[in-house]
């Protein structure tokens, strides 16, 4: 069991392994990461495991396209598989505004080196036979984007910085940090472990766990849906898996599921979830599906892929997770606490979490990030946004989905 070590990573969903893989690739392997539960049981487990490179800025899109990199590069240094499905994505133009953003994007991919390509109406139709394509305006296609298995994704990057050094503690809930001269104390069910660098990946968590220090993060937890369908006949007959959507108008994501549809939604009106505290005894729990609450906009996704009303519904999962007020992650140093670091705000983890992981390691281990992106420092809410200015925030921000900001 380690009691002092060069830096603690506090969660162990996919944001905190791809924090340890990258510190172990920078060469900071006297680590240790400490997860209350199992590895994934927060967020991560449940997640459908979309990963575009698809971001809701340019700017961000660069954390987007680090994600897969990394979970490659694990897979490949674990042998522990990732599950990665290349079924490339549409992101569908409702208006022609959102058609002239996306025209926007064609540098940032470039300079990526990352396929992308702007289709007509006709040729969508052509990807997706499933779609009616008859009221939009065309679509932003990247071919190489797909979706992981998380807890795949997970193992593999917490497996790989293991074979490098860094170290995992299991069941080892954290009680409390307390800073000390040169050092923090990290106090845990099991006894303290002191560390020179914490990285806060706790997710929801995060916000009672840095409270006793006078540090507020707006961070909340809200539900959100998926819905997995029965099988959608001649889906079986193709030689290639559908390419995901992503739909402003319906507010949604669906993408093929074995021989179904997979859909996840983002309500207008998101409900909260713990505002008063995350309760102690959560576990791998979801919560009891509100399909009702969703039904305006599936009624939106028949109208965009008329087989779906014709689908029985075989699964919901409802589960949690962490929204910032802005929808971006917090990522960097914490102000006045040396030594703290952020990596929480996750609400596309799997999305964003390999290259965040990347950007953070090289801004601890540098003494700066690798990539330019102010838009998700750590410092950026103050300490003094309230609960309702929060929420507030947030409710805006998940209604807004995939509604890109006008600013683009
Ligand atoms: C239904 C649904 C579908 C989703 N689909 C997608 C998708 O397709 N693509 C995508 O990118 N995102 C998706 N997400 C979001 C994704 O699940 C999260 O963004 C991601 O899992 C967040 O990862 P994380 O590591 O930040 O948090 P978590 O996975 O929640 O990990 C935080 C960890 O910290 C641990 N922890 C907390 N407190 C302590 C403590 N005191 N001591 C020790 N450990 C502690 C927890 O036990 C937990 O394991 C989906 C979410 C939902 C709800």
């Amino acid at each position: 069991m380690q009691t002092d070590v060069e830096t603690a990573v506090i969660g162990g969903g996919i944001v905190g392994a791809s924090v340890l893989y990258w510190l172990a690739k920078l060469g900071m392997t006297d680590t240790v990461l400490i997860e209350r539960r199992e590895l994934t049981s927060g967020s991560t487990w449940h997640a459908a495991g979309n990963t575009t490179y698809f971001g809701p800025y340019p700017a961000m899109t660069r954390l987007f396209a680090g994600s897969i990199r990394t979970y490659q590069m694990a897979e490949a240094e674990s042998d522990h598989s990732i599950g990665f499905h290349q079924t490339g994505s549409l992101r569908l133009a409702a208006t022609e505004k959102e058609l002239a953003q996306f025209h926007r994007f064609k540098n940032t991919y470039a300079d990526l080196g990352i396929p992308y390509h702007i289709r007509t109406p006709s040729e969508v139709a052509a990807l997706h036979p499933y779609l009616d394509t008859s009221a939009i305006y065309g679509a932003a296609h990247t071919p190489t984007d797909g979706h992981v298995d998380p807890t795949g994704a997970t193992y593999a990057c917490a497996n790989a910085a293991r074979a490098m050094g860094a170290a995992i503690e299991r069941h080892r809930p954290v009680t409390g940090l307390k800073p000390t001269a040169d050092h923090w104390v990290v106090e845990t069910e099991k006894g303290a472990i002191t560390a020179k660098n914490v990285v806060i990946a706790a997710s929801f968590w995060a916000r009672e766990l840095l409270a006793p220090l006078g540090i507020n993060v707006p961070l909340y937890a809200t539900q959100h849906h998926e819905l997995i369908t029965e099988p959608l006949a001649g889906l079986d007959t193709r030689d290639t898996e559908l390419p995901a959507v992503r739909d402003s108008y319906a507010s949604c994501n669906v993408r093929q599921e074995g021989q179904g549809l997979l859909v996840g939604i983002y309500e207008s009106d998101p409900k909260f979830w713990g505002l008063d505290g995350i309760p102690k005894d959560f576990a791998e729990d979801l919560f009891p599906p509100e399909v009702d609450r969703l039904m305006p906009h599936l009624e939106r996704v028949i109208e965009r892929m008329p087989a779906f009303g014709e689908l029985g519904i075989k699964t919901v999962n409802n589960g949690p997770f962490c929204f910032t007020p802005d929808g971006l992650p917090m990522l960097g140093p914490l102000p006045d606490h040396s030594g703290l670091w952020m990596a929480s705000g996750f609400n596309v983890g799997i999305g964003t979490g390999g290259g965040s992981g990347e950007y953070l390691a090289h801004w601890m281990v540098n003494g700066q990030p690798h990539i330019d992106l102010p838009a998700v420092h750590a410092d950026r809410f103050g300490n003094d946004i309230s609960q309702a200015q929060a929420i507030t925030a947030i409710q805006s921000v998940y209604a807004r989905g995939y509604t890109l900001p006008d600013a683009i």
